[in-house]
C-alpha cells in the first residue's frame, strides 16, 4: 500500500478562523481510490513551516497532497516553499501566464502584476488546470515522492481534484481499482479494557483493519477495508462486524458517517 499524507496550508487554519474542511474532503475522496491518509499536517502561510513540514512528509511518503495558498497574494508563499522543498527553483511558465491574461479578459478585466506570480511553477512540474478560478495547480515528481498542490478555496480545490488530480493520480498509481470503506460502530457504557479483551486479535489485521478509541460514553469501534470494488470492501466489513457483534455481550450501535 502507498503511503499518502496532506498538508493544509494556510494561516487562517492555524489561527482557528476556518475550519480545515478540505482535509475532510480530500481524506475521503481519497480512501475512496484506494490511497488512504496516513498523516494530515497543518501549517500556517509561511516559507520555513511549509518547507520542513512538505520535506518532511516526502521523506516518508509516496504522495503529498497539499492545499492552500496557490492565489496572486503576497502571504501566499506556498510556491516558493514547495519549490525549495523539492529543490527546484520556479521558473515562469508563458503558457500558463497566456491562460491567465485570457481568463482576465474574458471577465473584461486586464491582469495586475501581481498575477504574474500564478504564472511560476516548480521546474519541471506539471501544470493541473482550474476549472473554476484562475491559479493552476501542479504536481512534482520528484526523487523523494510525489507531491501535488491544489487551491485553497473549496470549490476550486474539489473541482481540480475530481477533474484533474484524480485522473493523474489513476495514472500515476496502481490502484487497481481498489477502494476503502470505512464503517463506525459504538459500545455504550462499557470500559474500553473489556472490550479490547473480546475483540484484541482483531485488532491485528490489516484488511479489514479494526481500531479501538473510547470516550467517556462508550467505544467507538473503527472498521477499514480495501476492496477491488466497493462491495467487496463492504463485504469484507460485514462480516468483520457480525464477528463483533457475535463476540461482544453488550449491545452495539451503528454510527452514521457525519456530513455525508
Ligand atoms: P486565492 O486565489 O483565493 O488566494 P489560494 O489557493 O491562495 O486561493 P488560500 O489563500 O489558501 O487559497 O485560501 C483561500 C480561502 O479558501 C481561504 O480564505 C479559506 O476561506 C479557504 N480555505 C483555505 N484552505 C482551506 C481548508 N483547508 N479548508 C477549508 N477552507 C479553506
Ligand atoms: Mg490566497
Amino acid at each position: 500500500m502507498y503511503r499518502v499524507e496532506m498538508l493544509n496550508i494556510g494561516t487562517e487554519l492555524v489561527l482557528g478562523e476556518t475550519l480545515n474542511t478540505n482535509a475532510v474532503f480530500l481524506a475521503r475522496a481519497l480512501r475512496e481510490v484506494g490511497l488512504p491518509v496516513q498523516r494530515i499536517t497543518v501549517v500556517p502561510d509561511d516559507i520555513p513551516e511549509i518547507r520542513t513540514a512538505a520535506r518532511e512528509a516526502l521523506a516518508r511518503s509516496d504522495l503529498v497532497v497539499a492545499t492552500g495558498g496557490l492565489g496572486p497574494t503576497v502571504d501566499d508563499p506556498t510556491r516558493r516553499a514547495l519549490a525549495q522543498a523539492v529543490d527546484r527553483p520556479l521558473v515562469f511558465r508563458e503558457d500558463l501566464w497566456q491562460d491567465i491574461v485570457a481568463r482576465y479578459r474574458a471577465r473584461g478585466r486586464e491582469p495586475r502584476e501581481n498575477a504574474r506570480r500564478m504564472a511560476y511553477l516548480p521546474q519541471g512540474a506539471h501544470p493541473l488546470p482550474n476549472p473554476v478560478g484562475t491559479a493552476a495547480g501542479f504536481v512534482v515528481e520528484a526523487d523523494q515522492g510525489v507531491l501535488l498542490a491544489l487551491p485553497g478555496v473549496p470549490r476550486e480545490m474539489e473541482a481540480m481534484f475530481q477533474e484533474h488530480a484524480l485522473p493523474y493520480l489513476r495514472r500515476r498509481f496502481t490502484l487497481q481499482g481498489r477502494t476503502v470503506r470505512v464503517r463506525t460502530l459504538f459500545v455504550p457504557d462499557i470500559p474500553e479494557a473489556l472490550v479490547d479483551e473480546r475483540l484484541g486479535d482483531l485488532e491485528s489485521g490489516d484488511n479489514p483493519r479494526l481500531g479501538l478509541a473510547c470516550g467517556p460514553e462508550g467505544v467507538m469501534l473503527r472498521l477499514m477495508a480495501q476492496g477491488a470494488t466497493p462491495q467487496e470492501a463492504e463485504t469484507l466489513l460485514d462480516r468483520l462486524e457480525a464477528e463483533i457483534r457475535r463476540r461482544l455481550p453488550w449491545p452495539v450501535q451503528t454510527v452514521p458517517e457525519q456530513g455525508s
